[in-house]
Order: C-alpha cells, then structure tokens, then sequence
C-alpha cells in the first residue's frame, strides 16, 4: 500500500512519501534505546509538563490538524477537531493522574515476612505502536499519552493512509519539549513491522486494526515473548426494548451507526429491536437516517463524509449487496454516490438472515443491519452470536433488564441508554477477537509497566 495523502473526498492523490529504508529503521531504533536511557530517568512532574503543553499545542493548532485529518481520510471537519481536542484532553489526564497511577502499591508486609513490600511501575522500554486511519490521532494519542508518562518511547507505524497525521503527531510531540527519541513516527509499510517486532530493541507492542492484523503482530509477539495489546474490530449490539424513550434510542441510533462515516470500531452495527418497539423505531431511525446530509467532509452541513478508502467502499458495498442478493430488504440507501470520491450512501437493511456476511462481518461504513426480537433472551443471544467482543449498547428504563443486559452481554463495555464512546476516565477495550488488553484509566498506563515486587526484609 502506497504511503500517501490521498484526498477520499476527490479520490486525487494529494502527497506521497517513501518508506523508510531498513537502515533508516535501524537508527530509529537506536535513538529509541538511547532515548529510553535518559527518558526513564525523568521525573513525572517533568513528564506531565510535556504532555500539557503538548495538549496545549493541539488546542491551539486544533483548526489546522483538523483540516489535515479531514483531507486524509474524510472525517467532516467537526469531528476532526473535535477528536483533536479530546486528544488534549487524553495528555492532560495522563499529566494529571500519571503519578498517582504510577506511585508505588504497597502490599501487607507483615502477610509476606518482609519488613516492607510493594509493587513498582517501571516502563519496559520501546514500545512499538501499530495504528489504524480512522481516528488518525486519538488511536495513536491513547497509547502515546499513557506509555510517555509511564516512561516508555513510542515507535509509531500509522496506517499508509494517514501519513501527514503519523508526522504531526511526532512533530508536536517534539515541540512540546519531548526529548529526541522519545516517540518517532516510522513511515514504513505493514511487511517491515514484523523485523521490528523481533528486534531486541523493542519491548512490547500494541495494535489497533482488523483481525488479521492482530493476528499476525500477536503471532510474532508471542514467539517473540512479547506483552501486546490489541484492539481489533467490533459489531456492537444496539439493542431497543420496549420500555426504552424511543424517540431518543432511534436519534441516538443514527449517531451512533454514522459517526465518523461508519468507522468506528463502537459504532453500534448490529441493532436488536423488541417486536412491540419495532414499527415506531424503526420509523424514527430510518427518517433519521433520511435527513442525513451526505457529502463535503469540509462543509458545516455535512453529516456524512466518503468511506476513507476505495478498497473500504468496496468491502462495504460486497456486504450489502451480499445481503440484499439473499433477501434482505432495504429500508434506505443501499448504493454508491454518484459522485467522485469514495461515497456510499447511508442504509439500512431488515430481514437479516445468518447465511448473509453482514450477519458475522463487521461493517465499516454507514450500514445498520436490523433485527426484530421477541424477549430480552432473543436479544441476548443475537447480541452475542458473533466473534467480536468490544462494546454494547442496551436501552431500556426497567432495571432488572439494564442488570441482564450488563451481566449477559459479552463485550468490553455496555453502555445503557446511550452510545458507546471513549474516555480517558473509563476502561476501553475488548474480548473475543475484539483484541484483549485494555487502555485508557489507570489499566491502560499499567499495560506497559513492568509490575515490579519489591521485598524488603
Ligand atoms: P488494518 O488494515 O488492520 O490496519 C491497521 C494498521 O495495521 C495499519 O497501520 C496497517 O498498516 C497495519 N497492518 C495491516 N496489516 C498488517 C499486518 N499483517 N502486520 C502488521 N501490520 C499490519 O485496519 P484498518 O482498516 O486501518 O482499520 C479498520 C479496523 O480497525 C476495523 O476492523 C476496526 O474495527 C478496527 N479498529 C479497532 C479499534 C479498537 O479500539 N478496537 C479502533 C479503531 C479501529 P497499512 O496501513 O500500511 O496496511
């Protein structure tokens, strides 16, 4: 894959770079470790002091890295800068809990024969950092922020597709006082991450992706003895009962299915809707979905921007048509734009069947795939017949039900009466083939620390 800006919007190419040589990689590494050897030496209150004026540089500049993001891969510039803004907001968590994260634990001493005991959190080094296009800074921002304030270096390989954010993200780190070495952007295709898995240089990774990708780094890794983290894709269950404000479940619905074009591994894909809510939601989702503007990512009207990638539309519109070729039946949408740019229109399919890809795919763009259930056990069920395990949204005001829906639904997160979104103040990740690790809150600071006992006789 080329590593290149190429405008989704217009489908015209609008900056190329070359990769890196394995030479060029091979100095990365080396500053990475010389970085390392001071970097883990610095204090948290130093630490903290880059990461907010790094937050400080992405509030000011944020119109312009918006702009940027938004030309590289089709976010509407509202959502562009307001994910630059909630990337500020991820340094200066870190700034302001880092240390209280990273402060010794002490353990009961007198339990253990020890005159004192505790546990340490050391940084374990290069940590290499894998990431996807869709949120170009935030993916790369969640693991950034922790891992610098634990006293990691960072090795980015951002996804071909992003590469101007992939170097901003560098650049601004740089800016904001972060020594050389500590976090470098390698512009590099997707073959050259095995060599630098396996380079003893390199302590750890974490990748953000589809399957197969977290499946091959997990593979190196683990013959590698390696720690990772992944966070692979999802088909988030939204599931609707009948006691739920349902005016309110099918506008957030629309939200929750369109933001970021689609994709979004939370995006609410699968929806689960009781028989005796079916007709009205359905109703109000599908006039949601009708009053969506589709077109310019770059203007104020616009809800719905390309699909990032023209492979990415195709993927999509095989789902659907897929779907639509063994009966499903389309409520809205259901075909490209005719216009340049990789457009696709926002749709809605019924009458979903097990023998249709979209039943078990996850599907990356703006396409809901509904289902109509007798009971809460049916909506269960459909909700955990897939492979993926990252987030679930339930709607109901009965508690007894919200209890089920939390206990039974297996993923990372459940989100009742709302949508699933990220926070640096909650847990983010998921089980199954979603990925295992967790990042974000204090779980995901301790993912790259060497948990180290200490016994003191
Ligand atoms: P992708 O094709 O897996 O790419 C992600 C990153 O992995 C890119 O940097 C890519 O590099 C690299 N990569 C691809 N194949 C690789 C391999 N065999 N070995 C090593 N690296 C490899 O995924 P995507 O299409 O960019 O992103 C969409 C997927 O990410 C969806 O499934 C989505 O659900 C998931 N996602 C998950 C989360 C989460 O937190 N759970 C968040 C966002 C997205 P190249 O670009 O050079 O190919």
């Amino acid at each position: 894959m080329a590593i290149a800006t190429i405008n989704p919007a217009t489908g015209q190419t609008v900056r190329e770079f070359d990769s890196l040589t394995e030479a060029q990689v091979d100095e990365a590494l080396d500053r990475a470790v010389r970085g390392f050897a001071d970097y883990r030496t610095t204090s948290f209150e130093q630490r903290a002091t880059w990461l907010r004026a790094t937050a400080d540089l992405l509030e000011a500049e944020a119109d312009d890295v918006a702009a940027m993001m938004t030309e590289e891969m089709g976010k509407t510039l509202a959502s562009a800068k307001a994910e630059t803004l909630k990337c500020a907001k991820g340094f200066r968590y870190y700034a302001d809990h880092g240390a209280e994260m990273l402060a010794d634990e002490p353990a009961d001493a007198e339990a253990v024969g020890a005159s004192r005991a505790y546990m340490r959190y050391q940084p374990l080094g290069v940590v290499l950092a894998v990431m996807p296009w869709n949120f170009p800074l935030w993916q790369a921002v969640r693991f950034a922020a922790p891992a610098l304030m634990a006293g990691n270096v960072g090795i980015l390989k951002h996804a071909s597709n992003v590469p101007q954010s992939a170097l901003y993200l560098e650049d601004v780190l740089r800016r904001a006082g972060f020594p050389e070495g500590c976090f470098q952007t390698l512009l590099i295709g997707s073959s050259m991450v095995e060599s630098i898995l396996r380079d003893p240089r390199v302590a750890a990774a974490t990748l953000t992706g589809s399957e197969p990708a977290g499946r091959s780094v997990a593979a190196i890794a683990g013959d590698e003895v390696k720690h990772t983290v992944l966070e692979l894709g999802g088909s988030d269950p939204y599931i609707v009962m009948p006691s739920a404000d349902i005016p309110r479940a099918a506008k957030t619905a629309v939200t929750a299915r369109v933001q970021n074009n689609g994709q979004s591994c939370i995006a609410a894909k699968r929806f689960i809707v009781h028989t005796d809510a079916y007709d009205e939601f359905v109703d109000a989702f599908t006039a949601g979905f009708r009053s969506l503007v589709v077109g310019d990512p770059t203007e104020e009207a616009t809800d719905v921007g390309p699909l990032a990638t023209e492979q990415g539309r195709t993927d999509l519109e095989e789902l659907v048509d897929d779907a639509v070729g063994k009966g499903a039946k389309v409520l809205i949408g259901g075909s490209r734009v005719d216009r340049p740019g990789w457009f696709y229109e926002p749709t809605i399919l019924a009458d979903i069947t097990e023998e249709m890809e979209i039943y078990s795919a996850e599907a990356f763009g703006p396409v809901a795939a509904l289902y109509r259930v007798e009971n809460i056990d049916d909506a269960i069920a459909i909700a955990n017949d897939t492979t993926f395990g990252l987030g679930g949204n339930a709607w109901t005001t009965d508690a007894a039900e919200q209890e089920q829906f939390i206990d039974r639904i297996e993923s990372g997160q459940v989100f009742i009466n709302g949508m699933t979104t990220s926070y640096p103040e909650l847990g983010f990740g998921g089980i199954k083939r979603s990925g295992y690790g967790r990042e974000l809150t204090s779980h995901g600071i301790h993912e790259f620390c060497n948990i180290k006992t200490v016994w003191i006789a």
